[in-house]
């Protein structure tokens, strides 16, 4: 053993799994959780343009939505556009999600 040897850990810390929605421990290797993953993009179709878009409105169009996105930091702009998360739900709370995930439309949006 080298003197080096003594900040190199004997092995990688264990990641913690925890249920994202009521904190409960999950064992990997129970089968008793779900690692949920969700993609959210704003508005796959294309952008349509068609000719009635001359060279000038089309300049038009582009600078009016770059002027809406001044606003936002590069970080909020691509939240916006392009947001993949992953969580980790237990049993209980997994068939409570899947039932409903998209929520019954009355959580505050107002933030
Ligand atoms: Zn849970």
């Amino acid at each position: 053993m080298t003197a080096s040897d003594e900040h190199t850990s004997p092995s990688p810390p264990e990641v913690e799994l925890f249920c994202h929605r009521c904190g409960r421990i999950l064992r990997p290797g129970k089968g008793n959780w779900y690692e949920v993953r969700i993609e959210a993009v704003c508005d796959p179709a294309s952008p349509h343009f068609d000719d009635s878009y001359s060279g000038e409105s089309l300049a038009d169009a582009v600078e009016y939505a770059i002027e809406g996105m001044e606003d936002y930091s590069d970080l909020e702009l691509a939240e916006q556009v392009y947001r993949r998360m992953v969580v980790t739900l237990c049993r209980r709370c997994y068939r409570k999600w899947i039932e409903n995930p998209v929520g019954d439309g009355t959580a505050d949006d107002t933030g």
